[in-house]
């Protein structure tokens, strides 16, 4: 087994779960109301290694939407179909130091990163207009959910159209940004800006929950080969680059310290999921929707902050 005492690491979750969950700290994103509803209370983590060990606790059975924790995955599934050459014709690698969703482009006049709002828009456009570009919006839909449950050891997906809907009409900064690409020719000719707009709120509006997103991240750990199903997903040279790009820029305007603090790369969204993967080790996955001001869950931030002081898992940890 790659964690040989299991039962032991359990222990230290279980402590560090309870430790956060009397955190407090935080406000639940209310920018629609679908996330405004959900429950400060909510907290959930689940565990997956990369030999299939797996545990959960908390409510890890909740389904949640997976809004910018979906960035990753298009952003694998644009390089497994598409190559890093051509994806990264259109958008680039480095941290924007800004925003998610800073109405800002690089000096290339492309999007900074396929984890920020702006390059994941784009990452949109390419899986849509290059990669079977016959596929309609609905079988590019069916396609997308079928990968992304294939990452998740086949566990079914599921989309939530509210929100679906909510992020559509209270999405004009995601229209200002995807305008602005538009006047830069940031798209590949033949995109369909309302398709890849329609596209891109749909992969936001997915829903999982923390036990299903575990698996997820344990793929990615695992080198793109799936440890419950064994399936290769993805390429490893796929899955380096995801990683790469999740440690620098998966954590918005907090990527840096995060890096620097916990050496992991991960990726969190606004309905307050977060995906850590341990590479060669596990994945996991927590959820507890209250957020800090940069838009990160802060009983995630603490979990992984009690994780790194307890087990040696930063990337300079064995230097
Ligand atoms: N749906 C959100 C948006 O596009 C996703 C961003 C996020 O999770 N931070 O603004």
């Amino acid at each position: 087994f790659v964690i040989p005492d299991f039962q032991d690491f359990i222990k230290d979750v279980e402590e560090m779960y309870w430790a956060a969950k009397s955190n407090s700290d935080g406000k639940v994103a209310s920018y629609i109301p679908q996330l405004a509803r959900a429950s400060a209370e909510n907290w959930g983590v689940s565990v997956c290694t990369i030999d299939g060990q797996r545990f959960s606790i908390g409510d890890v059975n909740v389904p949640f939407t997976l809004q910018s924790c979906s960035k990753p995955l298009t952003y694998a599934m644009a390089l497994e179909t598409l190559g890093p050459d051509v994806v990264h014709k259109y958008v680039g690698t480095e941290p924007s130091g800004r925003n998610f969703n800073e109405l800002v482009l690089d000096y290339n006049m492309k999007p900074h990163n396929p984890m920020i709002n702006a390059g994941a828009i784009l990452v949109c456009s390419l899986l849509k207009t290059l990669d079977r570009p016959e596929m309609t919006l609905a079988e590019k839909f069916d396609y997308v959910m079928s990968f992304f449950s294939r990452l998740a050891g086949n566990e079914p997906l599921g989309f939530n159209n509210a929100v679906f809907l909510s992020e559509r009409e209270a999405a004009d900064r995601n229209y200002a940004l995807g305008f602005y690409m538009r006047e830069h020719k940031c798209y590949p000719e033949k995109t369909n800006f309302r398709e890849c707009m329609d596209f891109y709120f749909q992969c936001c509006s997915m829903e999982a929950n923390c036990d299903i997103m575990s698996i997820m991240a344990a793929t990615l750990a695992n080198g793109g080969i799936c440890p419950i199903t064994d399936e290769k997903v993805l390429r490893p040279d796929s899955v380096r680059n995801v990683l790469s790009l999740m440690h620098s820029c998966g954590m918005y305007d907090y990527s840096g310290q995060f890096a620097f603090k916990v050496g992991l790369p991960a990726k969190s969204g606004v309905s307050g999921a977060m995906l850590i993967v341990v590479p060669n080790v596990m994945g996991i996955c927590t959820w507890s929707p209250p957020l800090d001001p940069l838009g990160n869950s802060c009983r995630g931030l603490q979990f992984c902050d009690d994780m790194i002081k307890r087990f040696n898992f930063h990337k300079y940890d064995n230097i």
